[in-house]
Formats: C-alpha cells, sequence, structure tokens
C-alpha cells in the first residue's frame, strides 16, 4: 500500500506550540509528514529560512516521521516535489478560515489530485500566533509556555532588549 505524505506549509516565524500541536496530532494521521518552511515569503520575517528550519528540526525531533525543509513558491509544487498528497493547514478562528478556504480553493484548481485537510486547533492554542510571541518577547515578557524551549532561546537572542525597534515583526499571521 503508498505510504500517506502530507506537508504542513507556512512561515514558521516562529515556531509555536500551537504549530507543534498541528505536526504532533498530523504525525499520528500521516505515515510521513514534511513541514514546508516558506523561503519566498512576502512577510517580513524575524528569522530567515535557515533559522526557522533550524529551529523547526530541534523542535520536531522527538517525531520519527516528521521531517523539515525549506521550500520556494506554490504550496502544492512542493507537495508534488515531497509525494504528498495532502497538505495541512491549522485553523484557529473564522478569520482564519476565510483565507484558508481561498488559498485552498486556489490549490484545488492548480492540482485536484491534492487534497487539503484543515486541523482545528486545540482550544488552549486559539489565541496563540507568532506575531503575538514576538511581541511579547519584544516587551519582556515570558514565552515559555508558548513556545518550545529552544525557540524561546532564540527568540530572546534576537527580539530582547528592545529588538522590536528593527521592524522586522510586520508579518500579520
Ligand atoms: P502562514 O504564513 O503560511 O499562515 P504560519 O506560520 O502563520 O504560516 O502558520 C502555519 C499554519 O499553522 C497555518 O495553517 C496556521 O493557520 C497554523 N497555525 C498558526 N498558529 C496556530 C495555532 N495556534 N494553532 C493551530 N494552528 C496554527
Amino acid at each position: 500500500m503508498s505510504q500517506r505524505v502530507a506537508i504542513y506549509p507556512g512561515s514558521f516565524d516562529p515556531p509555536t506550540n500551537g504549530h507543534l500541536d498541528i505536526v504532533a496530532r498530523s504525525s499520528r494521521l500521516f505515515d510521513r509528514v514534511v513541514i514546508g518552511v516558506g523561503r519566498n515569503l512576502a512577510k517580513k520575517t524575524v528569522f530567515d529560512a535557515d533559522e526557522r528550519v533550524a529551529l523547526m528540526k530541534e523542535a520536531c525531533k522527538g517525531w520519527p516521521n516528521v521531517e523539515v525543509e525549506s521550500f520556494d513558491g506554490l504550496q502544492v509544487e512542493f507537495a508534488k516535489t515531497s509525494g504528498a498528497r495532502f497538505v495541512i493547514r491549522g485553523i484557529r478562528a473564522l478569520s482564519d478560515f476565510e483565507f484558508e478556504f481561498e488559498m485552498g480553493n486556489m490549490n484545488r484548481r492548480l492540482a485536484p489530485d491534492i487534497e487539503m485537510v484543515f486541523l482545528m486547533t486545540a482550544p488552549e492554542y486559539l489565541f496563540l500566533s507568532a506575531s503575538r510571541v514576538k511581541e511579547l518577547v519584544a516587551f519582556g515578557a515570558p514565552v515559555d509556555n508558548f513556545v518550545p524551549a529552544n525557540v524561546a532561546k532564540a527568540l530572546r537572542a534576537k527580539l530582547g532588549q528592545g529588538g522590536l525597534r528593527t521592524g522586522a515583526t510586520e508579518s500579520n499571521d
């Protein structure tokens, strides 16, 4: 029987416990999950793609069927090159839904054989976003309950002590 392979694409700037919850659940649903860290995002990111890949790899090392790669371009192309027939996305609120619905429909037009899979966030992560986490760190608040330890450390190094003023937190995720 062929393997069920899925990609989980996103910017992951940085990975949060909300993302990792989706990864954990996906790793149980699929034989192989390839996390795709977007390289050429319109968004300005705090961590460059290699840093985001490294942070995600470290955070996901407990799941043997989860890999982390970066990708350029379309989600469906990344799915094809990864040998995946499924694209996972997480949904927090109704506001996520509209964007995801539009993107999902576009993906369907581009690649009808690839199926979008939407996982509803666990309630404890409903209000957790990478942007909020970056804001908290920049203002000196602890984020250890929201991100894995390696990410908290990297965030403090990058954004602590007024790093927010570098202007690198414009993403709207
Ligand atoms: P993108 O810029 O592609 O939206 P993100 O890194 O913001 O990338 O998010 C990647 C995926 O993870 C998206 O599907 C997003 O909805 C989902 N996600 C983000 N935060 C959470 C969370 N707290 N709980 C569940 N899913 C989430």
